[in-house]
Protein backbone atom coordinates (compact mmCIF):
# COMPACT_ATOMS: atom_id res chain seq x y z
CA UNK A 1 0.00 0.00 0.00
CA UNK A 2 2.66 2.55 0.54
CA UNK A 3 4.76 1.35 -3.11
CA UNK A 4 3.87 5.31 -4.85
CA UNK A 5 1.18 4.79 -7.27
CA UNK A 6 3.70 6.15 -9.99
CA UNK A 7 5.93 2.84 -9.27
CA UNK A 8 6.01 1.18 -13.11
CA UNK A 9 5.07 -2.03 -11.54
CA UNK A 10 1.90 -0.64 -9.74
CA UNK A 11 0.98 1.71 -12.55
CA UNK A 12 0.65 -1.30 -14.32
CA UNK A 13 -0.31 -3.50 -11.58
CA UNK A 14 -3.33 -0.45 -11.22
CA UNK A 15 -4.13 -0.50 -15.41
CA UNK A 16 -4.38 -4.37 -15.75
CA UNK A 17 -6.69 -5.02 -12.22
CA UNK A 18 -8.96 -2.28 -13.79
CA UNK A 19 -9.04 -3.79 -17.37
CA UNK A 20 -7.85 -0.44 -18.45
CA UNK A 21 -5.18 1.26 -21.15
CA UNK A 22 -4.20 4.51 -21.75
CA UNK A 23 -6.59 6.02 -24.30
CA UNK A 24 -5.46 8.43 -27.08
CA UNK A 25 -8.05 10.87 -27.23
CA UNK A 26 -7.74 11.78 -24.04
CA UNK A 27 -3.94 12.25 -24.02
CA UNK A 28 -3.46 9.71 -21.65
CA UNK A 29 0.49 9.51 -20.68
CA UNK A 30 1.02 8.28 -16.73
CA UNK A 31 4.19 9.36 -15.18
CA UNK A 32 6.04 6.57 -13.54
CA UNK A 33 9.44 8.40 -12.46
CA UNK A 34 9.21 9.21 -8.72
CA UNK A 35 11.87 11.48 -9.59
CA UNK A 36 9.78 13.67 -12.09
CA UNK A 37 7.14 13.60 -9.69
CA UNK A 38 9.08 14.99 -6.97
CA UNK A 39 10.50 17.41 -9.43
CA UNK A 40 7.37 18.82 -10.39
CA UNK A 41 5.94 19.01 -6.85
CA UNK A 42 9.28 20.58 -5.63
CA UNK A 43 9.28 23.62 -8.57
CA UNK A 44 5.76 24.62 -7.59
CA UNK A 45 7.11 24.64 -4.11
CA UNK A 46 3.96 23.10 -2.55
CA UNK A 47 3.83 23.46 1.30
CA UNK A 48 1.18 23.03 3.83
CA UNK A 49 -0.83 26.45 3.14
CA UNK A 50 -1.31 25.52 -0.37
CA UNK A 51 -4.77 25.39 -2.15
CA UNK A 52 -3.71 23.05 -5.88
CA UNK A 53 -6.00 22.48 -8.50
CA UNK A 54 -4.98 19.57 -10.82
CA UNK A 55 -6.04 18.84 -14.38
CA UNK A 56 -5.98 15.37 -15.47
CA UNK A 57 -5.03 12.96 -12.49
CA UNK A 58 -5.47 9.75 -14.46
CA UNK A 59 -4.94 7.02 -11.92
CA UNK A 60 -3.13 9.66 -8.93
CA UNK A 61 0.21 9.39 -9.54
CA UNK A 62 0.86 13.10 -9.13
CA UNK A 63 -2.48 13.95 -7.07
CA UNK A 64 -0.62 11.56 -4.52
CA UNK A 65 2.74 13.65 -4.59
CA UNK A 66 0.68 16.23 -4.00
CA UNK A 67 -1.88 15.57 -1.43
CA UNK A 68 1.36 14.55 0.69
CA UNK A 69 2.71 17.87 1.04
CA UNK A 70 -0.40 20.42 0.02
CA UNK A 71 -3.55 21.41 1.98
CA UNK A 72 -5.67 19.70 -0.26
CA UNK A 73 -5.85 18.95 -3.76
CA UNK A 74 -8.86 20.24 -6.20
CA UNK A 75 -8.44 17.74 -9.20
CA UNK A 76 -10.32 17.59 -12.34
CA UNK A 77 -10.57 14.25 -14.51
CA UNK A 78 -12.32 13.73 -18.37
CA UNK A 79 -12.55 10.07 -18.22
CA UNK A 80 -15.12 8.11 -16.16
CA UNK A 81 -13.36 5.18 -15.54
CA UNK A 82 -10.03 6.96 -14.08
CA UNK A 83 -12.66 9.05 -11.74
CA UNK A 84 -13.21 4.88 -9.95
CA UNK A 85 -10.04 4.04 -10.14
CA UNK A 86 -9.26 7.33 -8.57
CA UNK A 87 -11.20 6.52 -5.64
CA UNK A 88 -9.55 3.68 -4.44
CA UNK A 89 -5.56 4.71 -5.41
CA UNK A 90 -6.56 7.81 -3.50
CA UNK A 91 -8.42 6.60 -0.56
CA UNK A 92 -6.11 7.44 1.88
CA UNK A 93 -5.94 11.15 1.14
CA UNK A 94 -8.66 12.62 2.95
CA UNK A 95 -7.44 16.49 1.37
CA UNK A 96 -8.06 15.64 -2.31
CA UNK A 97 -11.47 16.03 -4.21
CA UNK A 98 -12.16 14.81 -7.83
CA UNK A 99 -14.43 15.81 -9.84
CA UNK A 100 -15.42 14.18 -12.87
CA UNK A 101 -15.50 17.08 -15.57
CA UNK A 102 -14.08 18.83 -18.93
CA UNK A 103 -11.45 21.38 -17.40
CA UNK A 104 -12.72 23.29 -20.65
CA UNK A 105 -15.91 23.76 -19.37
CA UNK A 106 -15.28 24.51 -15.37
CA UNK A 107 -15.89 27.63 -13.96
CA UNK A 108 -12.67 28.02 -12.34
CA UNK A 109 -13.36 30.94 -10.09
CA UNK A 110 -16.62 29.42 -9.36
CA UNK A 111 -15.00 26.48 -8.49
CA UNK A 112 -12.04 27.94 -6.15
CA UNK A 113 -14.74 30.03 -3.76
CA UNK A 114 -16.78 27.22 -3.44
CA UNK A 115 -13.87 24.97 -2.67
CA UNK A 116 -11.28 26.40 -1.16
CA UNK A 117 -10.65 29.33 1.66
CA UNK A 118 -11.09 33.03 0.85
CA UNK A 119 -7.68 34.33 0.06
CA UNK A 120 -6.49 30.57 -0.61
CA UNK A 121 -2.74 30.16 -1.70
CA UNK A 122 -3.95 28.47 -4.95
CA UNK A 123 -1.00 26.87 -7.49
CA UNK A 124 -1.58 24.85 -10.44
CA UNK A 125 -0.21 21.87 -11.61
CA UNK A 126 -0.38 19.06 -14.04
CA UNK A 127 0.66 16.17 -16.57
CA UNK A 128 -0.99 18.48 -18.91
CA UNK A 129 -3.54 16.19 -21.86
CA UNK A 130 -1.39 17.32 -24.33
CA UNK A 131 -3.71 17.61 -27.29
CA UNK A 132 -5.30 20.60 -25.24
CA UNK A 133 -2.18 22.40 -24.17
CA UNK A 134 -3.18 25.63 -25.41
CA UNK A 135 -6.64 25.67 -24.77
CA UNK A 136 -5.75 24.87 -21.16
CA UNK A 137 -3.29 27.75 -20.70
CA UNK A 138 -5.31 30.09 -22.66
CA UNK A 139 -8.17 29.37 -20.47
CA UNK A 140 -6.15 29.18 -17.13
CA UNK A 141 -4.92 32.60 -17.75
CA UNK A 142 -7.78 34.31 -18.56
CA UNK A 143 -9.63 33.25 -15.96
CA UNK A 144 -11.02 35.46 -13.15
CA UNK A 145 -8.59 34.57 -9.96
CA UNK A 146 -5.53 35.09 -8.34
CA UNK A 147 -2.86 32.08 -8.58
CA UNK A 148 0.62 31.62 -7.11
CA UNK A 149 2.61 29.70 -9.82
CA UNK A 150 1.77 27.39 -12.69
CA UNK A 151 3.78 24.28 -12.90
CA UNK A 152 2.46 21.90 -16.10
CA UNK A 153 4.07 19.19 -17.90
CA UNK A 154 3.75 19.81 -21.87
CA UNK A 155 4.91 18.69 -24.94
CA UNK A 156 8.53 20.47 -25.52
CA UNK A 157 7.99 22.23 -28.98
CA UNK A 158 4.64 23.87 -27.74
CA UNK A 159 6.99 25.16 -24.26
CA UNK A 160 9.37 26.44 -26.63
CA UNK A 161 6.21 28.82 -28.59
CA UNK A 162 5.64 30.12 -24.52
CA UNK A 163 8.75 32.30 -24.98
CA UNK A 164 9.63 32.49 -29.01
CA UNK A 165 11.40 35.51 -30.38
CA UNK A 166 9.48 38.20 -31.75
CA UNK A 167 9.26 37.97 -35.53
CA UNK A 168 9.86 33.70 -35.12
CA UNK A 169 7.43 31.64 -36.55
CA UNK A 170 6.57 30.35 -33.28
CA UNK A 171 5.91 33.76 -31.93
CA UNK A 172 2.16 34.57 -31.93
CA UNK A 173 -0.71 34.47 -30.02
CA UNK A 174 -0.12 31.93 -27.38
CA UNK A 175 3.46 33.69 -26.76
CA UNK A 176 1.57 37.12 -26.27
CA UNK A 177 -1.17 35.37 -23.79
CA UNK A 178 1.81 34.26 -21.80
CA UNK A 179 3.51 37.53 -21.98
CA UNK A 180 0.52 39.07 -20.96
CA UNK A 181 -0.31 37.33 -17.96
CA UNK A 182 3.13 35.60 -17.06
CA UNK A 183 6.84 35.12 -17.38
CA UNK A 184 7.19 31.80 -18.30
CA UNK A 185 10.71 29.56 -17.73
CA UNK A 186 11.40 25.89 -19.05
CA UNK A 187 12.24 23.73 -15.31
CA UNK A 188 13.30 21.06 -16.77
CA UNK A 189 12.99 18.48 -19.89
CA UNK A 190 11.52 15.26 -19.30
CA UNK A 191 12.51 11.80 -21.11
CA UNK A 192 9.62 9.59 -22.77
CA UNK A 193 10.80 7.00 -20.60
CA UNK A 194 9.31 8.35 -17.96
CA UNK A 195 6.05 6.74 -18.80
CA UNK A 196 3.60 4.89 -19.70
CA UNK A 197 2.96 4.56 -23.03
CA UNK A 198 6.18 6.35 -23.72
CA UNK A 199 4.95 9.56 -25.59
CA UNK A 200 6.79 10.26 -28.94
CA UNK A 201 7.12 13.28 -28.33
CA UNK A 202 9.69 15.54 -26.19
CA UNK A 203 8.18 16.83 -22.88
CA UNK A 204 9.11 19.74 -20.38
CA UNK A 205 8.17 20.75 -17.37
CA UNK A 206 7.39 24.17 -17.53
CA UNK A 207 6.88 27.29 -14.61
CA UNK A 208 4.90 30.17 -14.66
CA UNK A 209 4.77 33.12 -12.59
CA UNK A 210 1.99 35.47 -12.96
CA UNK A 211 3.56 39.22 -13.64
CA UNK A 212 1.71 42.91 -13.95
CA UNK A 213 0.91 43.14 -17.88
CA UNK A 214 3.52 45.78 -19.61
CA UNK A 215 0.75 48.02 -20.53
CA UNK A 216 -2.38 47.49 -18.67
CA UNK A 217 -6.14 47.40 -20.69
CA UNK A 218 -9.73 48.15 -19.80
CA UNK A 219 -10.37 44.92 -21.39
CA UNK A 220 -8.17 42.44 -21.75
CA UNK A 221 -10.68 39.77 -23.79
CA UNK A 222 -11.40 42.86 -26.36
CA UNK A 223 -7.45 43.33 -26.67
CA UNK A 224 -6.90 39.21 -27.37
CA UNK A 225 -9.84 39.62 -29.84
CA UNK A 226 -7.46 41.92 -32.08
CA UNK A 227 -4.79 39.98 -31.33
CA UNK A 228 -6.29 37.08 -32.91
CA UNK A 229 -7.67 39.08 -35.44
CA UNK A 230 -4.18 40.98 -36.13
CA UNK A 231 -2.72 36.89 -36.49
CA UNK A 232 -5.60 35.79 -38.45
CA UNK A 233 -3.64 35.31 -41.75
CA UNK A 234 0.11 35.51 -40.83
CA UNK A 235 1.27 36.31 -43.85
CA UNK A 236 -0.55 39.16 -44.98
CA UNK A 237 0.09 42.62 -43.72
CA UNK A 238 -1.45 43.90 -40.26
CA UNK A 239 -3.45 46.40 -42.60
CA UNK A 240 -5.15 43.46 -44.63
CA UNK A 241 -6.16 41.58 -41.82
CA UNK A 242 -7.65 44.80 -40.17
CA UNK A 243 -9.44 45.64 -43.02
CA UNK A 244 -10.60 41.99 -43.05
CA UNK A 245 -11.92 42.38 -39.30
CA UNK A 246 -13.60 45.37 -39.18
CA UNK A 247 -14.83 46.66 -42.44
CA UNK A 248 -13.37 47.93 -46.02
CA UNK A 249 -15.76 50.99 -45.44
CA UNK A 250 -14.47 54.82 -45.63
CA UNK A 251 -15.28 55.31 -42.33
CA UNK A 252 -13.69 52.19 -41.13
CA UNK A 253 -10.81 52.64 -42.61
CA UNK A 254 -9.71 56.14 -41.48
CA UNK A 255 -10.56 55.10 -38.15
CA UNK A 256 -8.16 52.38 -38.63
CA UNK A 257 -5.89 54.72 -40.29
CA UNK A 258 -5.87 57.05 -37.46
CA UNK A 259 -5.37 54.32 -34.73
CA UNK A 260 -2.16 53.20 -36.30
CA UNK A 261 -0.53 56.59 -36.73
CA UNK A 262 -1.67 57.22 -32.80
CA UNK A 263 0.51 53.61 -32.28
CA UNK A 264 3.40 54.55 -34.44
CA UNK A 265 2.95 51.34 -35.95
CA UNK A 266 3.18 50.59 -40.09
CA UNK A 267 0.09 49.47 -41.29
CA UNK A 268 2.34 47.44 -43.80
CA UNK A 269 3.58 44.99 -41.28
CA UNK A 270 2.88 41.83 -40.04
CA UNK A 271 1.52 41.41 -36.97
CA UNK A 272 4.44 38.61 -35.94
CA UNK A 273 6.93 41.74 -36.02
CA UNK A 274 4.70 43.09 -33.03
CA UNK A 275 5.44 43.28 -29.71
CA UNK A 276 2.56 43.10 -26.46
CA UNK A 277 3.25 46.77 -25.95
CA UNK A 278 2.81 47.88 -29.66
CA UNK A 279 -0.79 45.76 -30.33
CA UNK A 280 -1.75 46.99 -26.93
CA UNK A 281 -0.83 50.61 -28.32
CA UNK A 282 -3.53 50.25 -31.00
CA UNK A 283 -5.63 48.51 -29.41
CA UNK A 284 -6.01 51.76 -27.06
CA UNK A 285 -5.88 54.04 -30.04
CA UNK A 286 -8.45 51.94 -31.93
CA UNK A 287 -10.83 51.70 -28.75
CA UNK A 288 -10.58 55.68 -28.56
CA UNK A 289 -11.57 56.35 -31.94
CA UNK A 290 -15.15 54.70 -31.06
N1 LIG B 1 -1.71 13.05 -13.99
C1 LIG B 1 -1.52 11.71 -14.54
C2 LIG B 1 -0.06 11.38 -14.57
O1 LIG B 1 0.74 12.31 -14.49
O2 LIG B 1 0.28 10.20 -14.68
C3 LIG B 1 -2.15 11.59 -15.95
C4 LIG B 1 -1.66 12.61 -16.97
S1 LIG B 1 -2.22 12.29 -18.62
C5 LIG B 1 -0.92 13.04 -19.54
C6 LIG B 1 -3.54 13.47 -18.89
C7 LIG B 1 -4.80 13.26 -18.08
O3 LIG B 1 -5.76 14.28 -18.41
C8 LIG B 1 -5.51 11.93 -18.35
O4 LIG B 1 -5.88 11.35 -17.13
C9 LIG B 1 -6.77 12.33 -19.14
O5 LIG B 1 -7.84 11.44 -18.99
C10 LIG B 1 -7.04 13.71 -18.57
N2 LIG B 1 -7.81 14.61 -19.46
C11 LIG B 1 -7.80 14.64 -20.82
N3 LIG B 1 -8.60 15.62 -21.28
C12 LIG B 1 -9.14 16.22 -20.18
C13 LIG B 1 -10.07 17.29 -20.01
N4 LIG B 1 -10.60 17.95 -21.05
N5 LIG B 1 -10.42 17.64 -18.74
C14 LIG B 1 -9.89 16.98 -17.67
N6 LIG B 1 -9.02 15.96 -17.79
C15 LIG B 1 -8.65 15.58 -19.01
Amino acid sequence: KNIDIANPTRTQAILNQYGLHAKKKFGQNFLTDVNVLHDIVDIADITSEDYVIEIGPGIGALTEQLARKAKKVLAFEIDEQMVKVLDDTLAQYDNVRVIHQDILKVNLPEMISQEFEPEASVKIVANLPYYITTPILTQLLHADFKWQNIVVMMQKEVADRLNAEIGTKAYGVLTLTIQYFAQAHLARKVSANAFNPAPNVDSAVVKLVPVKPVVEVDNVDKLFTLIKQSFAHRRKSLWNNLVQAYGKDDRTKTNIQSALLKAEIDPGIRAEKLSLAELSHLYIALHANK
